[in-house]
């Protein structure tokens, strides 16, 4: 256990409700037994001895009292304070956290109380880091307590909550479990050459992987394509000559499927995001410049960041408008994003007569196409509806399948396929087993990497460097 005891302020700061303020380490309950004085009574003097404290502490209690700064004799909150003894708390260190009310001053002023009285501010996702550090939880589940607060969807947080839960580890472990018993199997065969007949079955070994631990591998792969896009978002950029209706467009989006959360971390700086929420997607729109040619100093750096957000964009909607002819700008526009993943929407079908059909370059006719007016708000269900098919396919977020490994877990996996491929190979080339036990191990380290029995500080520092301080 680390030696130094943290603290943090864990809520928003801001006027509202209730503010906490954690304390994790050995000095927690030291700090609370000089900092708060419990209330026998709620008429007691709060300034006055603190005779029943701490021999009444029980863990896992909640106390009422008062946050005394005794250095100024100052009475600063009333409060409620919990008290959770180790190890069966967040960090498995003792914790206690203070519910004052939440304000700028009263926190702030509780906080530096806590810390004069011998704590250290805590680094962001340092009691997250604590916990997996003390094995409360595997650094899968220490992702998911990120993932879990950055949910911009309910099936971003299905997905989420599985891992926190603890789904992904615990398929991880097996299939990692059936790779160490053929380790050990092999390990034997090396240290025992005249009896291997009886402590390998070599031919059955590569069965077990192939159909155990590869299958598995692959299984998890295929999850990470397919779905990938509830977690991670989809990026996509409306596209098209001035008028058409982007704008019109992006709006009437916004209005219906705005997501609650709007701030992603890593976004491109210039260019305004947000967050929509199609069919449990969290679909990431910039509000964009247009293509067109021009002068403008101005417009041509907005125009260059469009061309960068539109090569980075998961997905393309191209806007024309319906009954307009095409133009030589929207061939050189469609010539600029051809290589894309792209939906052809037809605007303003509110303009031309029913049953209207644009005619449409022989070249083009193999991007999905879909007619709408953003004006009307004619057509948009369905335009959401191609929005998800372009990204996720058939798939389903079902209960049973809400394992998506993230794209670390995916590079281990993917090594760890590898590996255990290699060791089939070489099971059945009959290479020496000393050969056989080297792939067996790398491929078991591969997947101790993604529950963090073998992970890099660098790579912890990347995952807890996403976190907020307080967490
Ligand atoms: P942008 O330059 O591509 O962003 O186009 P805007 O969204 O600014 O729209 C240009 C003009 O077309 C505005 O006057 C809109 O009201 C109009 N407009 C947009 N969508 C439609 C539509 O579906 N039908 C009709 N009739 N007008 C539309």
């Amino acid at each position: 256990m680390d030696a130094d005891t943290i603290t943090a302020v864990a809520t928003p700061i801001g006027s509202g409700g209730i503010g906490i303020i954690k304390i994790s380490g050995q000095k927690a309950l030291t700090i609370a037994k000089s900092i708060f004085r419990k209330s026998p009574h709620i008429t007691a003097d709060p300034l006055a001895s603190n005779s029943s404290w701490p021999s009444a502490l029980q863990s896992h209690r909640l106390y009422h009292g008062y946050i005394v700064d005794s250095e100024k004799g100052r009475v600063l909150d009333e409060v409620l304070l919990s008290v959770m003894l180790a190890p069966h708390t967040y960090t498995k260190e003792d914790v206690v956290e203070i519910n004052t009310h939440s304000g700028h001053v009263v926190l702030a002023s509780t906080l530096d109380l806590v810390l004069r009285n011998g704590a250290r501010l805590a680094e962001p996702g340092e009691f997250t880091k604590r916990a997996y550090l003390n094995g409360r939880i595997d650094l899968t589940q220490a992702e998911a307590v990120i993932d879990i607060i950055n949910s911009r969807t309910d099936k971003a947080l299905q997905v989420a909550a599985s891992q926190i839960k603890g789904d992904l580890k615990r398929r991880v472990e097996s299939i990692r479990g059936v790779l160490l018993d053929i380790l050990t199997e092999t390990e034997a065969a090396i240290d025992f050459p005249e009896d291997i007949e009886d402590v390998i079955n070599t031919e059955a070994a590569a069965a077990v992987i192939t159909d155990q631990v590869m299958a598995a591998l692959k299984d998890l792969l295929q999850q990470h394509e397919e779905a990938r896009v509830f977690r991670d978002g989809l990026k996509l950029a409306v596209v098209g000559k001035p008028n058409v209706g982007k704008s019109s467009l992006m709006n009437r989006l916004l209005q219906s499927d705005r997501a609650i959360v709007t701030s992603i971390p890593g976004t491109t700086r210039d260019l305004i995001e947000e967050t929509l929420n199609i069919r449990g997607i969290p679909v990431v729109v910039a509000d964009t410049a247009g293509l067109h040619e021009t002068d403008n100093p101005v417009e041509i750096i907005g125009i260059q960041k469009t061309k960068e957000y539109i090569n980075g964009a998961d997905l393309i909607l191209f806007m024309v408008a319906a009954g307009e002819p095409w133009s030589r700008e929207e061939f050189e526009i469609y010539e600029t994003i051809h290589h894309k993943n792209l939906i052809l929407v037809v605007n303003k079908i509110d303009l031309v007569a029913e049953g209207f059909e644009p005619e449409i370059p022989d070249s083009w006719k193999h991007v999905p196409r879909i007619q709408i007016s953003a004006l009307y708000s004619r057509g948009l269900n369905e335009l959401k509806d191609l929005i998800a098919r372009a990204a996720v396919g058939d798939y389903r977020l079902e209960p049973g399948n809400t394992i998506i490994p993230n794209r670390r877990h995916k590079m281990a996996l993917q090594r760890s396929l590898e590996l255990a491929s290699s060791a089939v190979d070489e099971i059945r080339k009959q290479t020496p087993f000393e050969l056989i036990a080297i792939d067996l191990q790398e491929a078991i380290d591969a997947l101790g990497e993604i529950i963090g029995l073998t992970a890099r500080e660098d790579v912890l520092d990347q995952i807890f460097s996403r976190f907020c301080i307080g967490k």
